[in-house]
């Protein structure tokens, strides 16, 4: 028997502070727990619930393998077992560094839960010399949200670009899996209405991206409530892989499937009565939203 729909797990950490994990199943016989890896996150992408909630503290190695675990034993009995395992739950991972390198070490380690590198990937907003860091002592898969094609779009919609811009990220990238073997990264580039899908987003993204192995992932918005982006159709999001396939990108489409709202990858949480700001958009996108 396969897991049918997303299942959101909901802890109560010791200092009674809240986090979820979700276990998503995908083709394939696949079954993907999305781990956390922060109470709440300080990075403030726009576009990002969980992101609104501020940063309230860093989860310990044991909380995050933790969520693993219970989510591996839940299935076992029931519905198969779990096969890979994401940090893109709430946080950014590579800001809690220490205690993520640990929990991804357990997670591999035959005495622990044994799980390939390869199937277990940290996800990063782009903290670039905690990047550098993170390929130097893992050899788990790395993810980094791109998400746009201009400093101008990426500083207003994920501020970190503001102290590392895509030039310093991706040149980063591409200088340090020279020294990988057989490894790519994974580009996961949430799709948003007016904002970074059009047609010349999608060749300058193959211009960015020339030179690092990699794969991209074009993932479909879900829009949750007092947002102010919009998904992009899924027409145009296919007419945006097309341009990359046919330059030969690696390229996936992960469509919205509907029961997707409020699980997993950004959406996390529950802002408190104090949240970040919200920053204003280039005046050319004003109209787009
Ligand atoms: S998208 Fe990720 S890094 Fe950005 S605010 Fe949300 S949880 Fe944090």
């Amino acid at each position: 028997m396969e897991l049918e729909r997303r299942l959101q797990i909901l802890f109560t950490l010791e200092d009674g502070l809240g986090i979820e994990t979700v276990v998503i199943p995908c083709k394939g016989g696949r079954t993907t727990v999305c781990v956390s890896s922060q109470v709440g996150c300080a990075m403030n992408c726009q576009f990002c619930y969980t992101g609104r909630m501020g940063l309230r503290r860093h989860l310990t190695a044991a909380e995050i393998v933790e969520q693993a675990v219970f989510a591996r034993r839940l299935l076992s009995s029931e519905v198969g077992s779990i096969t890979n395992v994401v940090f893109m739950g709430m946080g950014e991972p590579l800001h809690n560094i220490e205690n993520v390198i640990k929990a991804a070490d357990i997670m591999v380690d035959e005495h622990g839960l044994h799980f390939s590198p390869r199937k277990v990937t940290v996800s990063t907003s782009g903290l670039v010399p905690q990047l550098k860091r993170f390929l130097h002592e893992s050899n788990c898969a790395l993810a980094v949200s791109l998400n746009a094609t201009t400093d101008e779009v990426r500083n207003w919609i994920m501020p970190i670009n503001r102290k590392y811009n895509l030039g310093v990220l991706l040149e980063t990238l591409r200088e340090e899996l020279r020294f990988k073997h057989n490894y790519k990264v994974l580009f996961e580039y949430v799709m948003l209405a007016g904002v970074n899908d059009s047609i010349e987003d999608a060749r300058k993204l193959i211009d960015l991206v020339q030179g690092i192995p990699c794969k991209i992932n074009l993932i479909s918005f879900n829009a949750h409530s007092g947002s102010e982006f919009r998904p992009t159709s899924e027409e145009k999001m296919m007419e945006f892989r097309n341009v990359l396939a046919e330059a030969g990108c690696v390229v996936f489409l992960r469509l919205s499937r509907g029961d997707d709202k409020m699980a997993a990858c950004g959406q996390l949480g529950k802002p408190g009565d104090i949240q970040p700001p919200r920053l204003r958009a280039p005046p050319r996108f004003q109209m787009a939203l």
